[in-house]
């Protein structure tokens, strides 16, 4: 194995004690204490365990964390009532409303009601038009997970080829905003992508977001790359017991990291980078609600 594998886990924890150094300094210096709401609807296990790893990680960076749990049933217009609720109070910098929804509440209809300002999770139509036009907006946390890790280790983008193989609202799309802000020159390949080996063979940035196990091998990776594995994958795990099951990513590991530079694991690369910034946008939506400089290197 050549390749340098970058350490999710670690970054985000660093990520994670820059923005609990920020906040010090925000009530220090302000007396404000950033705040983020999450709401959750209905009983979803994985989500249960989402919301209370969030609620757990805005206490420990020093932030206030409210977490409202809505029964299942509750009526779409309950919901939009405590999002108006929540874009009105002035203690709450970030809102973020736990998908999936269950299915008599339009999502659509709810993510548009979240003030933009407040949108952490990145998904408003005006912050995807704000990033779409290179101004300044609230960035999906994953790919801004991901542009954190690639800037730390390559520094400069500029002129890099990259190339995402997703095309998503929440990763594939908005990665590829960001890597061409960064100055990138990027091709978003998708199911109907031709010669997709070859297309990824061109890439010096490799990024894959599309939810299928271990789908790109070690010889579609250019000598050298920088691979950001998107994907979380359950497969069965025989060797570990009869039912068991391992996490793999969207990249065939091993033979990647035969050729890659430098690669990012699944369990313990992207995945712990996204908690920590939505961490990261509720400290900017914070700061700038009330007309302070941005935080230090935890923006796009
Ligand atoms: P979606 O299912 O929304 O999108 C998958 C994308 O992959 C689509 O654009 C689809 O193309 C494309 N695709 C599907 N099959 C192929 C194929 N054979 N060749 C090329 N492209 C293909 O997934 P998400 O973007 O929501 O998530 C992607 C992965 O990332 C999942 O494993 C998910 O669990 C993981 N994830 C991880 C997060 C983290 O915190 N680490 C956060 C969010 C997601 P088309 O549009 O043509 O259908």
């Amino acid at each position: 194995m050549s390749a340098k594998i970058i350490d999710g886990k670690a970054f985000a924890a660093d990520v994670r004690g820059r923005v609990a150094e920020q906040v010090a300094q925000l009530k220090a210096r302000h007396g404000l204490t950033p705040g983020l709401a999450v709401v959750l609807v209905g009983e979803d296990p994985a989500s249960q365990v989402y919301v209370r790893n969030k609620g757990k990680q805005t206490i420990e960076a020093g932030m206030n964390s409210f977490e409202h749990k809505l029964d299942a049933s509750t009526p779409e217009a309950e919901l939009l009532a405590l999002v108006e609720k929540l874009n009105a109070d002035p203690a709450v910098h970030g809102i973020l409303v736990q998908l999936p929804l269950p299915d008599h509440i339009d999502e659509a209809k709810v993510l548009a009601a979240i003030d933009p300002a407040k949108d952490v999770d990145g998904f408003h139509i005006s912050n995807v038009g704000l990033l779409a036009t290179g101004q300044k907006a609230l960035v999906p946390c994953t790919p801004l997970g991901c542009l954190m890790m690639l800037r730390d280790h390559h520094g400069s983008l500029s002129g890099l080829n990259a190339v995402v193989v997703g095309r998503s609202n929440i990763v594939g799309k908005p990665m590829a905003q960001l890597l061409l802000r960064d100055s990138c020159t990027v091709t978003i390949a998708h199911s109907r992508t031709k010669d997709l080996a070859e297309v990824c063979r061109g890439a010096d940035i490799l990024v894959a977001a599309v939810g299928r196990p271990q789908m790109i091998p070690g010889d579609w990776v250019k000598p050298g790359a920088t691979v950001i594995d998107v994907g979380i994958n359950r497969i069965p795990a025989p060797e570990k017991g009869e039912g068991k099951t391992r996490l793999v990513g969207d990249v065939e590991f091993d033979s990647a990291a035969a050729v890659a530079g430098a690669i990012t694991p699944v369990p313990g690369g992207v995945g712990p980078m996204t908690i920590a910034c939505l961490l990261a946008n509720t400290l900017t939506a914070c700061a700038r609600a009330a007309g302070l400089p941005e935080p230090e290197g935890l923006t796009a």
